[in-house]
């Protein structure tokens, strides 16, 4: 397997990471990361535990500005933000941001598709009938709202809401009519954002007991037909998380799809 070096997926004490942004370039130091990107929550307009803090946003730049004087000349480190659709306003002085979908309004009601298996379910079944599909729909026509905005420089984890979909408990993976409406989506968006990066996201694979990143493969495969260029990282929320690594998911599957290793862009990341 290659050596992958770069994570421009990272959460910390700024919203629901467990470690501090120091922490985390130390490990990354330790693990011979060539770059290091930071991408909290963004600020939601509702209350939650797990986003980034308005107020807090001037001392996420001041640690970053911090960490790069420290060890600016060991590491390249990213200041990012994780995008959240429902988030009205975009800082500005990023170096990248990461677009994607984690709650929104349907039916009547405001959910998170990755807060809990429960909650999901709960959701499924009052909210729509137990029709997985229909969410699926509702969740991309968002990710398609969200891809389009052209401060997105990625896109994050295309099919976050198979987190819980364990043995397939919500959905055949493969069933033809969710591969319709996923390759859909994936079309559009390539079609609309030629220069955007799509996230291979293996967090659920360390976090959730995925088998494989998001996106699942056949979406992936279908990506990468139509010319999507892609980003690896590790949605790591902590310097565990980070220190494992990509060793510890196999992503054999990726030198399959690509034939080739890995290339880091000018802005630090590691691409396929
Ligand atoms: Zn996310
Ligand atoms: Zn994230």
């Amino acid at each position: 397997m290659a050596e992958y070096l770069s994570c421009v997926h990272t959460h910390t004490e700024f919203c629901d990471g467990k470690s501090s942004m120091e922490e985390m370039v130390l490990a990354a130091l330790e693990m011979n990361y060539k770059s290091l990107g930071f991408s909290p929550h963004s600020p939601l307009p509702y209350e939650n535990d797990w986003a980034m803090k308005k107020e807090d946003l001037p001392a996420y730049f001041a640690e970053h500005a911090r960490l790069k004087r420290l060890y600016g000349d060991r590491i390249d480190l990213l200041c990012g933000i994780e995008w959240d659709e429902e988030s009205t306003d975009l800082p500005d002085g990023l170096d990248y941001v990461i677009g994607s979908v984690h709650s929104f309004s349907k039916r009547g009601i405001h959910f998170s598709v990755d807060y809990s298996k429960d909650l999901l379910a709960r959701v499924v079944k009052e909210g729509y009938d137990g029709d997985f599909l229909a969410l699926c729909a509702d969740y991309y026509e968002l990710l398609c709202t969200q891809g389009a905005k052209k401060q997105v420089d990625i896109l994050g984890h295309f099919d976050l809401f198979f987190k819980y979909n364990k043995d397939g408990c919500f959905i055949d993976e493969n069933d033809p009519r969710y591969l319709a409406l996923a390759f859909k989506a994936a079309d559009e968006l390539v079609l609309a954002r030629p220069d955007l990066y799509f996230e291979i996201n293996v967090g659920g694979m360390a976090r959730a007991g995925r088998p494989y990143p998001y996106p699942a493969p056949a979406v992936l495969c279908r990506l990468k037909e139509r010319g999507a260029r892609f980003v690896l990282t590790g949605d790591c929320h902590s310097v565990e998380q980070l220190k494992r690594g990509y060793g510890a998911v196999d992503v054999s599957f990726l030198d399959r799809l690509s034939g080739s290793l890995y290339l880091l862009d000018g802005r630090g990341f590691v691409l396929f």
